[in-house]
């Protein structure tokens, strides 16, 4: 098997189901092969057993880098069995078989070969500064942690090797988590006269939003805003009238909304009996299609169709304004309705192209 197939049976053979995360040995063992490429490279800890990675390759000049960035967790295996044991790496004809194998390890064992092969060239004008981040699927805690520790270089472009099937993509949505809580007062089951019912008020907030729609146009690349009741909790056990609930909400956003607008008109939507709390807030992500980069990606990638844009929020959220902004495209080789699944899979032929397309990408951004 090619190099980047192997990285990636590799990555996905080491658990980092988040929560907990366990990013630590990942980013130890990546980090030693891109030392060993000769990249200065820094492992951030995170939390215990956990740690992000930043790995830079210098320019001859003062010319702003490339990132290239991905993240080393993946979401749980989920309670459905598997055919193919998640962290096993089988194959079967085209398709690689695990946790990550499409969001996100083949994207970021992609970014190690192509990194590895620059760095194995003469030293370019411009360098590439590999982030590899611990906790996105929390919601890019990994990268902000980062953002905020100021420990990121400068970048000129930002490259996110999430699951697109190869697609360049230069939008992605952001997003708004809430949790709605609901008040009552508790009593015997047996008297519920004597109560207020807060799942049952809860219940009413939640099939109001079922036909809710945000007021704003849609984007043309990301379509309208989105919101998922994705979590709903309540009652201390079946004899009682439960004083407390609480639903998670998830909203996806594009320019136009932002997180204090969807604040704001859920507020007006469920009034005053539900209270609603922030939880986490990150903002889309847009690049010009016309930005010269983008033509190099897409020239790159062998990839004719016109740039797209993405529903679920990456690391760049974090990284791109952190980086003052940049031109930032979306593309990997996974497949976008793999992530998350069970029995994820990804296609090896998109492995190999998105190694090669990323080193093509690479060496012309540096000027080798
Ligand atoms: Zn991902």
């Amino acid at each position: 098997m090619s190099e980047v197939v192997d990285l990636t049976r590799e990555l996905v053979g080491a658990r980092t189901v988040n929560p907990p995360g366990d990013e630590a040995p990942v980013a130890a063992r990546v980090g030693q092969r891109l030392e060993a490429a000769g990249l200065d490279v820094r492992v951030h800890p995170f939390g215990p057993g956990r740690a992000s990675l930043v790995a830079r390759l210098p320019g001859r000049g003062d010319a702003p880098a490339l990132c290239l960035t991905g993240h080393l967790d993946t979401v749980p295996f989920g309670d459905a069995a598997w055919a193919h044991h998640p962290l096993a790496g089988e194959t079967d004809g085209d398709r690689l078989f695990g946790r990550g194998t499409s969001d996100m390890k083949g994207g970021v064992a992609a970014i190690v070969v192509a990194a590895e092969r620059v760095a194995a060239l003469s030293r370019g004008a411009a360098g590439l500064e590999v982030v590899l981040c611990a906790g996105e699927e929390t919601g890019c805690d990994g990268a902000r942690a980062l953002a905020e520790a100021g420990v990121l270089g400068r970048a000129g472009a930002v490259l996110v090797a999430e699951p697109t099937a190869n697609r360049v993509c230069v939008a992605h949505k952001g997003v708004a988590w809430l949790d709605a809580r609901t008040s009552g007062r508790s009593a015997h089951g047996s008297r519920p006269d004597l109560g207020s019912n807060a799942i049952q008020a809860l219940a009413h907030a939640v099939v109001a939003l079922e036909s809710f729609a945000f007021d704003v146009p849609a984007h043309p690349l990301l379509g309208a805003p989105t919101l998922n009741v994705g979590t709903i909790a309540g009652g201390a056990n079946i004899n009682s009238v439960p004083d407390r609930a609480v639903a998670g909400i998830d909203v996806r956003t594009i320019p136009g909304l932002t997180s204090d607008d969807v604040l704001a008109a859920l507020r007006r939507r469920l009034g005053a009996g539900v209270a609603l709390e922030p939880r986490l807030s990150l903002p889309p992500v847009t690049t010009d299609a016309s930005d010269p980069w983008v033509a190099d990606v897409r020239a790159a990638m062998d990839a004719p169709d016109a740039p797209g844009g993405v529903a679920y929020f990456t690391d760049a959220a974090a990284l791109t304004p952190a980086f003052g902004g940049p031109p930032t495209v979306i593309c990997g080789p996974g497949d976008p309705e793999q992530a998350h699944a069970t029995d994820e899979s990804c296609s090896l032929a998109r492995l190999e192209a998105a190694a090669e397309g990323f080193f093509a990408i690479a060496r012309r951004w540096c000027g080798v």
